[in-house]
């Protein structure tokens, strides 16, 4: 399995999904959003570092990871 594979929802077994998130007006940085729309249940994660697609993309694979770990043990 790949770092940006998804695990579906440990609730109602729906594909997640991952969104950029907005940021308050005046930060700096990413924040991501990975879960289930079905259940309205998200990791956010922000990473208030430089605005770079490197940063971007950590940012994104580290919602992702969280979401993931929400769902161990079974499988
Ligand atoms: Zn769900």
């Amino acid at each position: 399995m790949s770092d940006d594979t998804l695990k579906p929802c440990p609730f109602c077994g729906c594909p997640a999904s991952t969104h950029r998130d907005s940021l308050p007006i005046g930060c700096y940085g990413f924040a991501y959003k990975t879960g289930c729309v079905v259940c309205g249940i998200f990791v956010s994660v922000r990473f208030g570092e430089y605005e770079t697609n490197e940063v971007e993309d950590k940012c994104r694979l580290e919602s992702i990871k969280r979401w993931n770990k929400r769902k161990g043990g079974d499988e």
